[in-house]
């Protein structure tokens, strides 16, 4: 990515300055440069169906997507479904997951969820947040990443990276979760929720670090308030950008604008870690 020509050299109005609408329609505008700059965002964690979503989410906690990609293929080949894996040997699955760290609490949230799927819902993941949060080791964050990729029901997902990245951009100003969820629901069309999730990580993850964000690299610095936060010289933010858009992995951007999916790059030999 390179630096945006029009990066802001003065500060924003403060957010109590800015009426309802001016918010709603900057975060809108925020959103859809955030499309442009990141087409291919999609939840950064493999699966092909709601069971292996909610297992690699729950995994997911304390720990990297990139880790739990690895560890995932194997634990899948073995245990495909809930009822595989409520009768799963807990020593083995410990094992199985123990990269990703919480091995044990997490084996065990594991074992008991399938357990539940199997006998509260013959088998199948449950497709309302309602349910989905009765499952062990299931909160409201992990049930909206099932119901927005697995279900295609809207759903923000409030991570650190989201959380930090609304309280910049002046969407909300609490460091509750659900508030936090809320506060940015009533800026944004349903239908964008899942997607503007996906972005917003994304955009976390690359470019707003939560300790050295990449201002003077960043396509939104134009409208966000908390400009100047990190650093504002485009060539040294430049060195601070992770992932795709890291200084020398040009063709990976190249290839993953040009569509090629996660697995498909894997296979050509791209890391996808930062
Ligand atoms: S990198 Fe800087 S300008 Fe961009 S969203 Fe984060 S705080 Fe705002």
């Amino acid at each position: 990515m390179s630096a945006p020509s029009n990066v802001r050299r003065r500060p924003r109005k403060a957010a109590a300055e800015e009426s309802p609408l001016a918010l709603k329609r900057r975060a809108r505008r925020i959103n859809k440069i955030l499309a442009e700059q990141y087409p291919y965002a999609v939840a950064e964690l493999d699966f092909r169906n709601a069971f292996e979503l909610l297992v690699a989410t729950v995994l997911s906690a304390q720990t990297t997507d990139v880790r739990v990609n690895a560890t995932t293929p194997a634990l899948f080949a073995r245990y495909p479904d809930a009822k595989a894996m409520s009768e799963a040997d807990e020593a083995d699955l410990q094992e199985m997951i123990r990269p990703t760290g919480f091995f044990r609490a997490k084996a065990q949230s594991l074992l008991a969820l399938s357990h539940r799927i199997v006998d509260e819902y013959d088998g199948e993941v449950p497709n309302k947040l309602e349910d989905l949060v009765t499952l062990a080791g299931v909160g409201r964050k992990t049930a909206n990443v099932v119901l927005g990729n697995a279900f295609g029901v809207p759903g923000i997902t409030v991570d650190t990276h989201f959380g930090r990245l609304a309280r910049r951009f002046g969407w909300t100003n609490s460091t509750d979760a659900v508030k936090v969820e809320s506060d940015v629901a009533a800026l944004f069309e349903p239908k964008d929720w899942t997607m503007l999730s996906h972005r917003v990580v994304f955009h976390g993850r690359r470019v707003c670090h939560a300790k050295k964000p990449a201002c003077g690299a960043c396509p939104v610095a134009d409208l966000c308030p908390s400009f100047g936060e990190g650093e504002t010289d485009p060539s040294k933010a430049a060195k601070l950008l992770k992932y795709e858009l890291a200084p020398g992995r040009e063709e990976l951007l190249e290839r993953m604008r040009a569509g090629e999916t996660r697995a498909e790059l894997r296979a050509s030999g791209f890391k996808l870690d930062a």
